[in-house]
Order: C-alpha cells, then structure tokens, then sequence
C-alpha cells in the first residue's frame, strides 16, 4: 500500500531541486503518519528530484531505523518526537541561506510573505556534525522551544510543517529573504516589513 502523502512528498522533492533549493543529494525528506506511529524517509543518496515509492523506508518511530534509511535520520525522529505536530519534516541545502547562517547574518523579512512564513520561527544552530545524535538533540531544542526553520551552519535547513504546501511556501520564502537580504548588502539599512503587518492579520483572523 502506498503511504499517505507519499505523492505530495515525491512533487515536493521535484519542487525543492527545480526552485533551486538543493542540488543533487543534498538533503532528506519525511512523513509522519501519527494513527500509525509510523515515519517514512527517504533512502539514503537518493536524489531529490528522482523520487519514486521505492525510494522511501517506512518504520514505527520508536522501532530500530532500517538499513538503508537517510543518514540523517536521527534529526528527523527528533523532530517527530518534539513535535508531534510536523506531519513532514524537509532537510535541504539552500545556498543563499546556508552563507548568511554560516556567515551568522540574520536573514531579513523584506516582504509581507517573508513575514507571513517566517516571523519568529527561524532559528540558527552552528554547525554540529551531521548524522549525529547531537545534531538531533539540538534540532529537538529548537523545535520545542517553537521555531519551524532550523538553519544549520555549513550545512543547510530543517523545517517542519503540519501541511506540506506551507512547509513548500516556507522553504521558498526562506531562500528568496535569504537572496534578499544578500541583494541589500551591508551598506545599505533597511526595515524589515512592519510588524503592525501580522497583528492587524491575527485581528483579522486569517492567521
Ligand atoms: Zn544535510
């Protein structure tokens, strides 16, 4: 049986390489089912954009990882276990955000949908090896304390989302602010999109 979401996860993949989000390898993507309890992750090399059924591992969350499945796959139970909320958790290499969390710029809310996506969500780890427990327990504290976006230093992101379309609009809105904030340089100060933006869209009950 196909699992749930497998298809939105396979076109996001798809997605993530054609907007230039990761380029060959880089990264992992995954699902959590939580009726079943189950977790299913991409296979380790597989590349983004040439996803198929058989390239994911599907697993109870508190079962032994299976051979074979994402080497980062501690970072992503990590997250699942912080929050029980993520119904997908997408690893990827953004270039423009990786040299601004690397070079430890924040990255700037320009625009109205940077803000919508991204205000008070994005936090940045320094680099920790991959693969490790350590990175995951890192990852887990950031989840918890309630950022989405975890920008990780000399490597790239995690995110987390409840819906695959926001967790697609976000990673996009990442790099683009990332992009932009870079376009800006160092010289040149400008505001971040008003605050008074998001309060007046929570009044209004749209967020
Ligand atoms: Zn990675």
């Amino acid at each position: 049986m196909i699992k749930k979401n497998l298809h939105k996860l396979i076109a996001l993949g798809k997605k993530l390489v054609s907007s230039e989000l990761t380029i060959a390898d880089g990264g992992n993507l995954s699902t959590y089912d939580a009726q079943t309890n189950e977790i299913t992750i991409t296979r380790s090399g597989v590349c983004l954009d040439e996803l198929e059924v058989d390239s994911f591992v599907s697993f109870k969350l508190d079962d032994e990882v299976p051979a074979g499945a994402s080497s980062e796959t501690a970072m992503h139970l990590a997250g699942y276990r912080a929050r029980p909320d993520f119904l997908c958790l997408l690893h990827f290499h953004p270039q423009h955000a990786i040299l601004l969390a690397t070079a430890n710029i924040a990255i700037k809310n320009i625009t109205v949908d940077h803000t919508y996506y991204l205000a008070g969500k994005v936090a940045r780890l320094p680099f920790i090896q991959p693969g490790t427990q350590q990175l995951a327990a890192a990852c887990a504290e950031q989840f918890t304390q309630g950022f989405d976006v975890l920008l990780l230093a000399h490597h790239g992101c995690l995110l987390g989302s409840d819906s695959m379309e926001w967790a697609l609009y976000t990673a996009l809105n990442l790099e683009q602010a990332a992009k932009m904030t870079k376009m800006l340089g160092n010289d040149i100060q400008l505001p971040e999109c008003p605050s008074s933006y998001l309060d007046n869209l929570k009044q209004s009950g749209v967020v």
